[in-house]
């Protein structure tokens, strides 16, 4: 029976599309595809897959608004931020478009009877599955990579927003890329799965939750793929007294209610020192009653609603069971009310004070627009504090001590770590977890080393006879 997929709207419950689901012919038909594209594509001088994938870039940056609209209308991003996910989504394409010729082996200088060096090989046909909190950004960043080294891509993006991705797709066609290079599989878990167990699949990048990550990592065991997941957060944002605590307190807004809490390196567990945590809370309050939940096409809604229902019950359900096991609600804690009633899956930015318990809301990854808040007295305290966590994502560190600043980030067990500033991604820098945030990373020489695999070539050069291991043979 043919499967279909319904895209909704997180806004009105309305179907914005109906799409096919790809079933098992159809997924193996799109990997032998890719298979054989990919053959083509690594056989391109690399200038011209450099210059597709510039072609791309500056492509998706000239229907950047388009694309943002598809993925805003599908997970209530606020339009304003899926505009700017979709431009940065064009720059990483350019900046892999750079790196297509700069793919490095090594060589001994001293070569003696033998010349021996490595070369940087594709992986093959390479599967990039995604979730649905940036859609069009997640695209591009982890596409772009496998892409520029040679390997073919197939895309499962998630069933709530796989919009973006067909347009960005079809884009691609027109930038230059082959035929089937790189492919779009619409369906769910049900899909990825099967994509994941393919044994012509070779590498997968797969970005999500943790107990997805894991079904991942098992269905490519079977055949040895190299996987790289970017997985949960549950980041701590780190407040000392002498900070510049006005910018902390904007950054700590925005860390946790940007994309309505729906980001993986969201800092969600404020840990600050007692002498100001009062004072600190009493402004995170005041800054967060001023934040617009709403409309996300509107330019002056900060908030927009949870992508999809099980998300919505998910974060109102950790919230009740945060505040029943202990925790004290210093505000939100369920719709706005102004959004009371209607069919939008709107949630309002929520602090729960978790004070000196360990409560599951200040472990569990809510994916939502909730803190917690914890207070420290001593660095070792706070460090202690921030690493008490099964995740490894992101950490944010506040203080004006400089030598301070870099002994917590140090000490902290995250892999991308912030001192007194805001989340930032650079194609060029690893971008990846410890624990069970990830393995591998996404972005630089770690994107690199995800889908490609080093081969040792050697050439005797030497004008004597072969070492003679076994006489007289
Ligand atoms: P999810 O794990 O439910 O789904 C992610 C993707 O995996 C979807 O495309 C889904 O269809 C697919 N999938 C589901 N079951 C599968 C299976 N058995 N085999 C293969 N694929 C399968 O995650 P989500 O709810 O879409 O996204 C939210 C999660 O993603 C959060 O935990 C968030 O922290 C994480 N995330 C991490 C990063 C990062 O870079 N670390 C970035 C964004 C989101």
């Amino acid at each position: 029976m043919e499967s279909k997929i319904d895209i909704l709207s997180p806004v009105d419950g309305s179907v914005i599309r109906t799409l096919k689901a790809a079933d098992d012919t159809e997924i193996g038909r799109t990997v032998e595809r890719a298979a054989a594209a990919q053959r083509r594509w690594a056989a391109l001088a690399p200038e011209r897959r450099s210059e597709i994938l510039w072609n791309w870039g500056s492509l998706v940056e000239r229907h950047s608004d388009e694309i943002a609209l598809l993925d805003t209308r599908s997970t209530g991003k606020v339009l304003r931020d899926s505009r700017a996910e979709a431009r940065r989504g064009a720059r990483h394409a350019r900046y892999w478009a750079g790196m297509a010729d700069k793919l490095y082996g090594q060589e001994l200088a001293d070569v003696g009877e033998r010349l021996s060096y490595s070369r940087r090989e594709p992986l093959g046909a390479y599967l990039v599955i995604l979730p649905w909190n940036a859609p069009a950004h997640a695209f591009m960043a982890r596409s772009s990579p496998p892409l520029a080294c040679g390997n073919s891509v197939i895309v499962k993006p998630s069933e709530l927003s796989p919009l973006s991705a067909l347009r960005l797709a079809e884009l691609a066609l027109e930038a230059g890329f082959p035929e089937d290079v790189l492919q779009v599989v619409v369906g769910d878990g049900r899909a990825g799965g099967a994509l994941c167990g393919h044994p012509q699949i070779r590498g997968v990048s797969f970005t999500g939750s943790p107990p997805t990550g894991r079904a991942v990592l098992r269905a490519a065991a079977d055949t040895f793929k190299k996987v790289t997941l970017e997985l949960g957060g549950k980041s701590p944002i780190v407040v000392f007294p002498d900070a510049d605590l006005d910018s902390a307190v904007r950054a700590a807004v925005q860390g946790i209610a940007t994309n309505a809490g729906q980001i993986c390196a969201a800092s969600s567990r404020l840990i600050v020192h007692r002498d100001v945590a009062r004072e600190f809370v009493d402004e995170l309050r005041r800054r967060f009653e001023r934040v617009v939940v709403g409309d996300p096409c509107d330019d002056a809604t900060h908030v927009g609603p949870i992508a999809c229902r099980r998300q919505y019950e998910r974060v109102l359900e950790l919230i009740r069971g945060g505040v029943a096991d202990g925790g004290s609600l210093v505000m939100g804690g369920g719709r706005p009310a102004h959004l009371a009633q209607g069919p939008g899956l709107y949630v309002a930015p929520t602090i729960v004070d978790t004070g000196d318990r360990r409560l599951p809301i200040a472990r569990e990854e809510v994916f939502g627009p909730v803190l917690t808040v914890d207070r420290f007295r001593t660095e070792e305290e706070a460090v202690a504090l921030a690493n008490d966590t099964e995740f490894g994502l992101a950490a944010y560190v506040w203080t004006r001590d400089s030598a301070r600043v870099l002994r917590v980030l140090h000490a902290l067990e995250a892999g991308v770590v912030h001192g007194n500033s805001t989340l930032v991604m650079d194609s060029g820098l690893p971008f990846g977890g410890f624990k069970s945030s990830g393995l591998g990373g996404a972005f630089g020489a770690d994107a690199v080393e995800g889908c490609t695999q080093t081969k040792r070539v050697t050439l005797r050069i030497g004008a004597g006879a072969l070492p003679q291991y076994w006489a007289g043979v």
